[in-house]
């Protein structure tokens, strides 16, 4: 029951904090009752290795199919659940259901890693660790195929227990990696204290590599800071052959957009992600045909 664990947390607000409107009360309420009502979705999109278009990870992203208002975007609720504290009943469904979804893709010989969205405020939870970690252990998968995407301001907030929490992870074998990089940029100085595994360049860089030499400068900025720190590099938002192929030839080395495809849902991804397995076999074995 991921939804009660909210309670409490609805009246608990640092006096820093906006305060909540009624209507943004009002939909707090309700996901709390999406949780355990299983009108939440999952959502997974491709991470391709660049160079090979290898499908490396899926990056689960949801929805949630409101009753009455239909299919509703986490850009339209993330942040209040963030702000009324019914994030971490939130993530923690997420995180479940993203963990059974892993053991799935072992049975059906998927070698891919999945990719959680955490908002900062999950980070300074201790207690969410031990949960990853009991997760895992119950699923009976490996931890180092779970990443965590977590934002460079959960970073720069509080830097102390952000680092602690990612070298627990780190310890446990989970990855981190940082979303939207670059959109805050002053966690340059911190981020090379970190074990992290890689940076994801903010799609609204990777959407303007066409527009001119500014953008393409920062973005290979971006790509060689990570680059540089022995990390992997995932672009967001490749729509077109001429970005991955500005990307590829930065020395970008994961990439994700819609480019490969739109977001799956759970079964969509399975059997997309087989079938663009075999069609790579195959081309591997015409070219060793060929030599
Ligand atoms: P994000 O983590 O940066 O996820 C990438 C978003 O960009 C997704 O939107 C994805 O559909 C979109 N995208 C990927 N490639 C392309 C492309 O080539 N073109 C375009 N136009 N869009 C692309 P989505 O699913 O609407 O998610 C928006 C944001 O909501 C995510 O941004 C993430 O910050 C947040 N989010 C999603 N799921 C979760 C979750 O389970 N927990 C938390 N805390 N946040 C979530
Ligand atoms: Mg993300
Ligand atoms: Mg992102
Ligand atoms: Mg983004």
């Amino acid at each position: 029951d991921y939804g009660s664990q909210t309670n409490q947390l609805l009246t608990e607000f640092s006096p820093e904090q906006e305060p909540i409107t009624p209507e943004q009360k009002q939909l707090a309420l309700e996901l709390k009752q999406a949780i355990n009502d299983d009108q939440l979705k999952l959502m997974v999109h491709p991470i391709v290795e660049i160079n090979y278009r290898k499908v490396v990870a899926g990056e689960v992203l949801i929805r949630w199919r409101h009753p009455q208002r239909g299919l509703i975007s986490p850009q339209d609720f993330i942040h209040v659940a963030e702000k009324t504290g019914v994030i971490y009943g939130l993530t923690r469904w997420v995180l479940s259901a993203a963990i059974q979804e892993l053991a799935k893709w072992q049975q059906a010989n998927i070698q891919c890693q999945i990719s959680v969205n955490i908002s900062n405020r999950d980070l300074l939870q201790h207690e969410l660790i031990d949960f990853i970690a009991g997760q895992l252990n119950k699923a009976n998968v490996a931890a180092n195929k779970l990443i965590l995407e977590i934002r460079e301001g959960a970073i720069t907030a509080d830097p102390q227990q952000a680092h602690d929490a990612i070298i627990r992870l780190d310890k446990l074998g989970v990855h981190t990696v940082i979303d939207d990089f670059g959109t805050g940029l002053s966690a340059l100085g911190l981020i090379r204290e970190l074990p992290l595994k890689g940076l994801k360049v903010d799609r609204s860089f990777v959407k303007s590599l066409t527009e001119g030499d500014t953008a393409k400068t920062i973005v290979n900025t971006v790509v060689d800071v990570g680059r540089n720190l022995g990390l992997d590099v995932v672009a967001e938002g490749v729509e077109d052959e001429e970005v991955e192929d500005k990307l590829r030839r930065m020395g970008c080395n994961l990439s994700q957009g819609f480019l490969y495809s739109q977001p799956f849902d759970l079964a969509g991804f399975v059997s997309w992600t087989q079938q663009w397995q075999q069609k790579q076999k195959q081309k591997q074995q015409q070219t060793i045909e060929f030599k």
